[in-house]
């Protein structure tokens, strides 16, 4: 199967959307073994968008677009499509009827223009779009091309991509594509590459793949099958060896993130939490809170900037601040203490550390970052260094490896 993928939307021609679109149902279709021979970027034009239709259909089996189904009359995605086709555009009832329960749910008024989301080339099975207004369509021609129009938000496309285009594309080739990612945290990418090389090389099916991203590295174990159960049963073994060969450094699988895990292992052990940034100014508060259901662990957050703050709110010593300066273990343990404390918590971590451009000392780099971690009084600390970070850089780095850290800790049997 050859599919083509059009990106429509002057915003991309002018590079002020990056075309995320394009590269992710690239990666998709590359898994299913579909070959991708051409991307097309085309601006909200009729004319050059009935042109780019004509070519994809020219060489491709298969079509993937997104953008342009928005209500408004810059978006022609699917008038360039019934010229091309010489389907006319018709409504349809299905897709007018999931318009008007999305407009009714929210009390809105349906203006004039709405009702163009449910007019597709005739002959379109509309796709539902549990995301947005507009639905997407799959339009088959008479010598069984296919044309997939989805919308332009990634966060609709994809959702569209994954419950009708992807099945579809399997029922076709007859091949189920799972994967399994793990998450890997505290080695390096290439020393994590070369951990894995004898396996790397010799794999076909599943195939691993790895994904640098900040502060992390995921491998994508992605193996084809017949079913689904038999491409988890030969992504199982592999996973196994992974797990081995990384030990603890895998945090988690598939959509985990750190802050989930330590939500898990925070809940497991029955164990609550609170926060006394300084340098990271609630980075670290903010990342729990992107956990749905946080609050059944996470009592609250302080960020004390000042000496007076960690003084006054968290009952640092004065005398501990003076002797060794408010970036120290020394103040990292007493904040990370008296957090728990003050906040009645289990689990009380702090961060203290200078995040630059200024305030270094030749003692005392940009860069360097104390961490605190008191679990049931048991108080530790750490110092990391992030040098050649900008100030967000050595804030969001500092949150990984403490969670990182906090992750591992309540891993480790003696915190249970
Ligand atoms: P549209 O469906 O054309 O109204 O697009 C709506 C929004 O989706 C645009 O303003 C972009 O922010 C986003 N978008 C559209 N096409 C893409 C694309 N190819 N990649 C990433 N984002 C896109
Ligand atoms: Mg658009």
């Amino acid at each position: 199967m050859k599919a083509e993928i059009i990106c429509i939307g002057t915003e991309l021609l002018l590079g002020d959307t990056i075309n995320t679109n394009a590269s992710w149902i690239a990666r998709e279709l590359a898994n299913m073994g579909v070959s991708v021979y051409h991307h097309i970027v085309v601006g909200d034009n009729h004319q050059r968008l009935a042109e780019a239709y004509r070519q994809a259909l020219s060489r491709a089996d298969l079509i993937l677009c997104t953008g342009g189904l928005g209500p408004t009359q810059d978006d022609m995605t699917k008038e360039a499509l019934a010229q091309v086709s010489g389907r006319p555009l018709e409504r349809n009832a299905l897709a007018a009827q999931w318009l008007v329960e999305r407009f009714d749910a929210r009390n809105y008024q349906m203006a004039a223009n709405n009702w163009r989301q449910a007019d597709f080339p005739m002959g379109s099975i509309p796709l539902f779009n549990p995301n947005g207004t507009a639905p997407g369509c799959h339009l088959i021609l008479e010598n069984q091309q296919s044309v997939f129009l989805m919308p332009g938000p990634p966060r609709e496309m994809k959702p569209m991509f994954e419950s009708y285009v992807k099945p579809w594309i399997e029922k076709q080739s007859q091949v189920v594509l799972r994967s399994r990612v793990l998450h890997i945290i505290g080695i390096g990418e290439s020393t994590a590459e070369e951990m894995i090389k004898d396996l790397i090389s010799v794999q076909t099916n599943p195939t691993i793949a790895p994904y640098a991203s900040y502060g992390e590295i995921k491998f994508r174990i992605t193996a084809q099958a017949q079913s689904e159960e038999a491409a988890f049963e030969l992504i199982e073994p592999v996973e196994r060896e992974l797990r081995v060969r990384f030990g603890d450094n895998v945090y988690g699988s598939d959509d985990d993130d750190l802050e989930t895990v330590v939500f898990r292992l925070l809940k497991a052990h029955q164990l609550t939490i609170a926060c006394a940034e300084s340098c990271t100014g609630g980075f670290l508060a903010a990342r729990l809170i992107n956990v749905p259901g946080v609050s059944e662990v996470l009592l609250e957050g302080f960020i004390t900037y000042s000496n007076e703050s960690k003084i006054k709110r968290l009952a640092v010593s004065p005398t501990t601040l003076a002797q060794y300066g408010a970036v120290s273990a020394e103040v990292a343990a007493e904040m990370a203490v008296g957090v728990a404390q003050v906040s009645g918590a289990n689990v009380g971590v702090a961060t203290t550390g200078i995040a630059g451009p200024g305030g270094a000392t030749p003692e005392k780099p940009v860069g360097l970052v104390y961490v605190g971690l008191a679990i049931n009084g048991r108080v530790q600390t750490q110092e990391f260094y992030f040098p050649n970070n900008n100030r967000a850089g050595v804030r969001s780095r500092t949150v990984i490896k403490l969670l990182d850290w906090l992750r591992r800790e309540l891993e480790n049997p003696i915190n249970g």
